[in-house]
């Protein structure tokens, strides 16, 4: 990688290991700290910790791969990293509200691998399996309960579903971890997808650029530039996870054609502070990653501690507005708990409304009136036809109109 003038987070390998294994992404896997036993080895647990492994063993899969251990602090607990894969006794606290099923998937579920909540695009659920097992994941009700990879019933039946819905025009890879899957399987489920004709892009929801950088190889990148459009949404949450190596593959992606867009989490005590959130933005940026979504954490069991009160989470934003460029500032948001979709936040600068005089404070302070024009004033553009049918059968719902119906 070229010299960068952004220092990335420097890390050293845990475990003492040839260099040939620690940059095998099978390796890492096979080798991944899972019991109270391997994470004791390296780390100096606390007793919320230990507590943590008795309260999690039947609540929620525990796994880390060596690489991510290794950018953790072995002696301090509450190093950011550390708390976002190791157990807590926290886990076993009720919270205020609780879910296993906090988006409400399992409603919006035609068939058992697709996720079908608004109009133009769906989940595929690929793959249960992850890299690691993050402690406040939202999709606890599927990820690691051991229904691996698609069957063949279900992933034709999935398959049928894109096909007969032609509103779904993207279609998001998730899981568990896409990546996890090999070359070969990821390949035929692109594939089989494009040959869908409705379908128009494919996005990838992985975590593995910030915990298993070495997956991110040459063979994976002609996949993704055989089958373009591919959008990558990156899952970075601590400018920590940012480190040379997770760089250099992030550049890999986006030189070989494949934007990244990174949706991160806003966590209690890991990450919700300007500072870091501005760090990780700009490092990003850098590395033409665009910072999409900031997400509010989602009430999935055994995860209220790492949720943030809303209104530090709009301080938060607040306080970036103006500071951080567009570009670099990610959208605030929620998921409506039980499936209500997303909400977004913007800070308000409204001060005053006046017929049709708004009146603005400024990120900084400066107070001006914005005119408006009268609503008596807008004209309706020329509608082609081509795209007034498109929007129609979205707005409702794939119902097929007579095209002489919006003539
Ligand atoms: S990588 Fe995603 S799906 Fe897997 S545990 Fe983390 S948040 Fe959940």
């Amino acid at each position: 990688m070229k010299k960068s003038k952004i220092n990335f987070f420097d890390y050293k390998p845990i475990i003492k290991t040839t260099a040939e294994n620690w940059h095998d992404w099978k390796w890492q896997i096979k080798n991944s700290l899972k019991s109270e036993n391997d994470f004791s080895q390296y780390f100096q647990l606390s007793k919320k910790e230990l507590n943590g492994f008795h309260i999690s063993k039947n609540k929620f899969k525990i796994q880390t791969t060596p690489y991510y251990a290794s950018l953790a602090q072995a002696d301090i607990p509450s190093d950011p990293i550390r708390l976002t894969f190791m157990p807590n006794e926290a886990e076993g606290n009720d919270g205020l509200q609780q879910q296993l099923d906090p988006l409400g998937e399992k409603k919006n579920n035609p068939t058992p691998r697709i996720i079908h909540r608004y109009p133009d695009r769906a989940l595929f659920l690929v793959t249960d399996t992850c890299s690691l097992y993050c402690r406040y994941c939202t999709r606890k009700h599927f990820t690691a309960t051991d229904q691996a990879s698609v069957n063949k019933h279900d992933y034709n039946e999935a398959l049928n579903y894109l096909k007969k819905t032609s509103s779904i025009k993207e279609v998001i890879l998730s899981g568990g971890d896409p990546l996890t899957l090999s070359n070969a399987k990821l390949e035929k489920i692109i594939h089989d997808l494009y040959q869908i004709p409705s379908i128009e892009i494919i996005r990838i929801g992985s975590r593995i650029p910030a915990t298993l950088p070495m997956r991110i190889d040459n063979e994976l990148i002609n996949i993704f530039k055989k089958y373009k459009p591919i959008y990558f949404m990156s899952h970075f949450n601590h400018p920590n996870e940012i480190t040379s190596y997770a760089a250099e593959k992030l550049e890999l992606l986006v030189d070989n054609g494949v934007p990244v867009f990174n949706q991160m989490v806003l966590l209690n005590g890991v990450n919700n502070h300007p500072a870091i959130i501005y760090a990780l933005s700009r490092r990003l940026l850098y590395l033409r990653v665009k910072p999409y979504y900031m997400f509010q954490c989602d009430p999935s069991r055994g995860s209220d501690h790492f949720r943030t009160p809303v209104e530090e989470s709009q301080n938060i934003q607040k306080e970036l507005w103006g500071k951080a460029s567009g570009l670099a500032m990610p959208n605030l948001c929620l998921d409506i708990p039980s499936g209500g979709g997303k909400a977004g936040f913007t800070p308000n600068f409204i001060t005053k409304i006046e017929g049709n005089n708004y009146h603005f404070k400024g990120w900084d302070g400066v107070t001006e009136v914005y005119k408006s024009p009268t609503n008596e004033s807008s004209k309706t553009p020329i509608m082609y036809k081509n795209y007034s049918l498109e929007w129609m059968k979205i707005k409702f719902k794939n119902k097929i109109y007579h095209q002489s119906s919006i003539d």
